[in-house]
């Protein structure tokens, strides 16, 4: 929330940014003001549909109205800091938030689609062994303002000008910030606002338990992707802390009873790491934990991270590994590591800024 300034400098009232808003609140407030829900909706397309983030250039609002919204409210709070762009197309955004933190942003194009990747934390409190987000601790919660502000800065700012899938998994854990998250998807969803289909976003979840029967009774039409990253205990609890609290077997159990009361699909993601989790044995024991069970796996070679000496395995133990779940009967899809020139793994680049501002300081 920003503060407005009185002439004299002094700090007034916080001010909400807009985008906290949905429609409907939003003429909730044009109402109180005696204004019409028509030029609601007016702000609403000229934030949503045309990007337009200053008041004072919406055309078609009168002098007042608009001096009114520049006094009630602030919109986009979010500071590109830098833009990187690999050669393979993935684009990396690192964003400052007001507070001094940093999040970070990817827009990923492939296969016809072109999917902005979305933190929903400053930082992250699972400290998964593979992931640089989580070596500078959890923050804070990211609001629903400044998600929405991560994908508007990226479908404008991007090569191709426009996002056509979101997936909530850059830092932080989407399921941890719950609520935003749902008020963030519905406005992305929404038909007045950005219009992107529910079943073109989706959420990327360590997996909470909790969260995802929860996610289940929402009845929206979102993505759900689980990472599982090894399919017994021991390793899953060493790579990722939460397995102690959420153990492979219920995890399983509440994608499957997820499964049947949405009638939707789980992916499962699996980073491959080299002596970790990429031997036939523990392919062998995936294929057992997920036998029956109509879902789709993912198989990504880990992006390597020095900070952490994680390696992805060689080519011919990825491919067996595939082989073998492909023979037993699981969809499997092998993922290429994306922007690796630009440190496109979770966190990469906000670690190191973090370090070089460590170093200069
Ligand atoms: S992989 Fe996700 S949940 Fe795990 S530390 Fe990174 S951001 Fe957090």
């Amino acid at each position: 929330m920003g503060m407005n300034r009185s002439k004299e400098g002094r700090e007034e009232k916080p001010v909400q940014d807009i985008k906290a808003l949905s429609l409907q609140e939003l003429i909730d407030v044009f109402k109180a003001w005696g204004e019409s829900a028509f030029h609601a909706r007016q702000v609403y397309a000229w934030i949503y549909k045309k990007k337009e983030f200053d008041f004072g250039r919406m055309s078609d609002l009168s002098q007042p109205l608009r001096e009114k919204l520049a006094g009630a409210f602030v919109s986009g709070t979010l500071e590109v800091k830098e833009h990187l762009v690999s050669v393979d197309g993935t684009e990396k955004f690192l964003f400052g938030l007001q507070d001094r933190h940093l999040i970070e942003g990817v827009v990923i194009p492939a296969e016809g689609r072109i999917t902005g990747c979305i933190s929903t934390q400053a930082g992250c409190r699972f400290s998964c062994r593979f992931c640089a987000s989580g070596l500078l601790g959890f923050q804070r919660n990211l609001k629903v303002s400044e998600m929405l502000d991560e994908v508007l800065l990226m479908s404008s700012r991007c090569r191709h000008k426009r996002l056509t899938h979101l997936v909530f998994m850059g830092s932080g854990e989407p399921l941890d910030n719950y609520d935003n998250l749902m008020k963030t998807i519905r406005v992305a969803n929404s038909a007045s606002a950005l219009g992107i289909g529910a079943r073109r976003i989706t959420i990327s979840t360590c997996g909470i338990i909790p969260g995802i029967a929860k996610l289940a009774r929402e009845g929206l039409q979102v993505e759900l992707s689980v990472s599982l990253h090894a399919p017994d205990d021991k390793t899953r609890s060493a790579l990722m802390p939460v397995n102690r609290i959420y153990p492979v077997r219920e995890l399983i159990a509440c994608c499957r009873r997820y499964v049947q009361e949405t009638k939707r699909q789980v992916t499962f993601e699996y980073v491959l790491i080299k002596g970790v989790n990429s031997d036939l044995q523990k392919a062998g024991q995936l294929s057992t934990i997920l036998r029956g069970f109509d879902c789709k796996v993912n198989l990504i070679p880990v992006n390597p991270v020095p900070e952490l000496g994680v390696q992805p395995p060689g080519k011919l133990e990825i491919l067996l590994f595939k082989d073998a779940l492909v023979k037993a009967g699981i969809q499997v899809t092998l993922r290429k590591p994306r922007g690796q020139d630009v440190t496109a793994a979770c966190g990469q680049l906000r670690l190191r800024c973090a370090q070089k501002t460590r170093k200069a300081s």
